[in-house]
């Protein structure tokens, strides 16, 4: 009979890409927070922007603000893994930290729109989760985004007219959120999370770990 090998090969983990969108007013900077907040093995992707920050915002925590001209450089230079005009500014992932995050094990959250998850999926599919979070009804959304920003009737008729773009891409995803109850919605993205961190592909190490479980 084979012996066991005392040392077995060790296996690690790539982490993965995960993004979350949805529409303004469904939830998902909630969401992401709780997440970011109960588990320590997924970091928030600081994206590069050209807008300017807002009150409290800041740079290299909630974007790294760059002018114009810094922002076309890296596109030139191919930093950026999506990039994304946004309303009037631009907004982009830079790619190194990603990928020092991703070879580490660590996984890495990510809060961009259809056009930059468009741009992953042809870029990095094979490490990439994509979810989309809607909101329960008409109604509730438009609740929320009344709630929220006190906003003339116009701004939110805007944003509830550029909500139905964006959920327009649902098809894109891999799984779809319908966000009735928050900490539910939260569990149900540790579900998705703990099942693709056990994929296949995503454990490196499996082939030789395997042979010495069988004794070759
Ligand atoms: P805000 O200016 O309100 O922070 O963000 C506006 C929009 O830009 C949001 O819909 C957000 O998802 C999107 N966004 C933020 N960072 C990025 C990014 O790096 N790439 C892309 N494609 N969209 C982003």
């Amino acid at each position: 009979m084979t012996r066991m090998p005392a040392n077995l090969p060790t296996v690690h983990r790539r982490g993965l890409m995960l993004v979350l969108s949805s529409p303004s007013g469904a939830g998902k900077t909630t969401i992401s927070r709780a997440l970011l907040e109960r588990d320590e093995h997924i970091t928030m992707s600081v994206s590069a922007t050209t807008r300017s920050p807002r009150p409290g915002e800041i740079d290299g925590r909630d974007y790294h603000f760059l002018d114009i001209a810094r922002f076309q450089t890296m596109v030139a230079a191919g930093e950026f893994l999506e990039h994304a005009r946004v309303f009037d500014n631009y907004y982009g992932t830079p790619t190194a930290p990603v990928e020092a995050a991703l070879a580490s094990g660590q996984d890495v959250l990510f809060d961009i729109d259809w056009q930059g998850t468009q741009q992953m999926a042809e870029n990095a599919r094979d490490d990439l989760v994509a979810i989309f979070i809607l909101p329960p009804s008409v109604a509730e959304l438009e609740r929320r985004l009344r709630s929220r920003a006190q906003d003339a009737d116009e701004v939110v008729r805007k944003r509830m007219a550029k909500a139905g773009d964006e959920m327009s891409h649902w098809r894109e995803y891999d799984y779809i959120i319908i966000n009735t109850d928050v900490d539910r919605s939260v569990a149900a993205v540790e579900a998705i999370l703990a099942a693709e961190r056990l994929k296949r592909d995503r454990q490196v190490g499996m082939h030789d770990f395997v042979s010495r479980l069988r004794g070759e």
